[in-house]
């Protein structure tokens, strides 16, 4: 079926297409057609309801009556599916001779064209064609569908984002598949992704050669790129024409300064989206078996950052208080909290290094956790979590 054949995509918007027949298969067509925009004439004594409501709004033009003939005239396409052989047929021949391309379900050879299935991602468009199976054509279609939504297929463009592009993709706690669907196909669109530590810096690997990758990874006490000189470089690339991928630990809006960076891009007038990600504050205390609320234990939660004084956080129960960055002022941000007014036998847990292989839980009240964290060496990155959730963790240990 496919010998001899040539694909070729149409430009329907405002031309005159005619359908015979007003049944499912009709509906579907009409649906398709309605949204490239196409002049639509529908022939048939009977419309379902969908087209019904389709002829009521002035969508397509209803002939309530059988085929007949000249009604192919001045058409650029036919679609003919009455469900009715002899004028199927009909319309077949009369396109042949009028030299109209015509559409004609479940009649290979007797059909002038065809409809391929079809997957769309943004504005990428791939037909299938399944040799004259339509159940192979779309299941192709789906998996094409599926690899284009998942990144793995090259979208690189050159043409699509002439005034450059930054997307602020939160690339989640640093396992691969914590990563959105979203995140990925941008990174496969990008032209130069600039990265973080605590990105998840594996899919990098998956990247076309030619990407630069550009490493503005911070260490505690140790910063290499400022945070200005990201704003700057983020909009550079991207007024040079470039996709740019800002790939960040988390959730690019937790502690992150992703606001600060997409004011940066609209400042200076670059197109900017926003892909939020798995935050460490939730997604890292879960890999230690710890939920962040719990029906008894906790309604609800605050993230701060613990690098800094604590003030003004609500005490007492039923309350998870998620600490990140500064562990190694722990035992003054303890010590705070308790001064505060928080009980000193509140559970706590540092959970270091969350979902690598290397991750590891300490434990232990908010009075003993800087000391213990201290004695089991706990460094960056990890996670602080004080509330009564943390005794549902495998790694409570009763804390004395
Ligand atoms: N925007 C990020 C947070 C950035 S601040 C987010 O939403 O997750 C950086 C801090 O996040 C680290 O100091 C640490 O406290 C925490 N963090 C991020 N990834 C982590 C991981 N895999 N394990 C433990 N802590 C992590």
């Amino acid at each position: 079926m496919t010998e001899g054949s040539f694909p070729l995509t149409l430009r329907l918007a405002g031309r005159p297409v005619v359908v015979v027949g007003g049944g499912h298969v009709a509906t579907r067509r009409v649906h398709a057609l309605v949204d490239a925009g196409a002049d639509i004439t529908v022939i048939s004594p009977t419309l379902t309801a969908r087209l019904t409501e389709l002829a009521e709004s002035g969508r397509l033009t209803w002939h309530e009556r059988g085929y007949a003939d000249g009604d192919l005239e001045g058409a650029w396409l036919v679609q003919t599916a009455t469900g009715v052989p002899e004028v199927d047929d009909q319309v077949a021949a009369d396109a042949e001779r009028q030299q109209t391309w015509c559409l004609k379900g479940g009649d290979p050879d007797r059909a002038t064209a065809w409809v391929p299935a079809v997957a769309r991602v943004d504005d990428v468009m791939v037909a299938v064609s399944g040799g004259g199976d339509a159940g192979r054509a779309a299941r192709l279609r789906d998996a094409v569908s599926a690899a284009l939504q998942a990144g793995e297929l090259p979208l690189r463009h050159r043409t699509h984002h002439p005034e450059g592009f930054v997307a602020l993709v939160g690339g989640g706690p640093g396992h691969p598949d914590l990563l959105t669907a979203r995140g990925r196909r941008l990174l496969a669109e990008a032209d130069v992704v600039v990265v973080d530590r605590l990105a998840p810096t594996s899919v990098l690997a998956e990247l076309a050669p030619d990407v630069e990758v550009v490493d503005v990874g911070k260490k505690p006490d140790h910063h290499p790129v400022p945070q200005e000189e990201i704003n700057r470089l983020l909009v550079e690339h991207a007024r040079a024409g470039r996709v740019v991928v800002r790939l960040k630990g988390g959730d690019p809006y937790v502690l992150g300064r992703g606001g600060e960076e997409r004011q940066a891009c609209e400042a200076a007038g670059v197109p900017v989206e926003v892909v939020p990600g798995v935050t460490s504050a939730i997604s890292v205390p879960a890999a230690a078996g710890i939920p962040v609320t719990h029906r008894g234990l906790a309604t609800g939660f605050s993230v701060v950052t613990g690098h800094e004084e604590l003030d003004a956080l609500p005490t007492g129960g039923q309350h998870t208080l998620v600490l990140l960055m500064g562990v190694k002022r722990l035992a003054e941000t303890a010590a705070e909290l308790i001064a505060s007014g928080h009980c000193g036998e509140t559970p706590a847990a540092v959970v270091e290094r969350g979902f690598s292989d290397t991750q590891h839980t300490t434990v232990g009240t908010l009075r003993t956790i800087a000391a213990r964290a201290e004695e089991a060496g706990a460094r960056p990155p990890a996670i602080t979590v004080i509330g009564d959730v943390v005794r549902l963790s495998p790694h409570w240990d009763g804390s004395s």
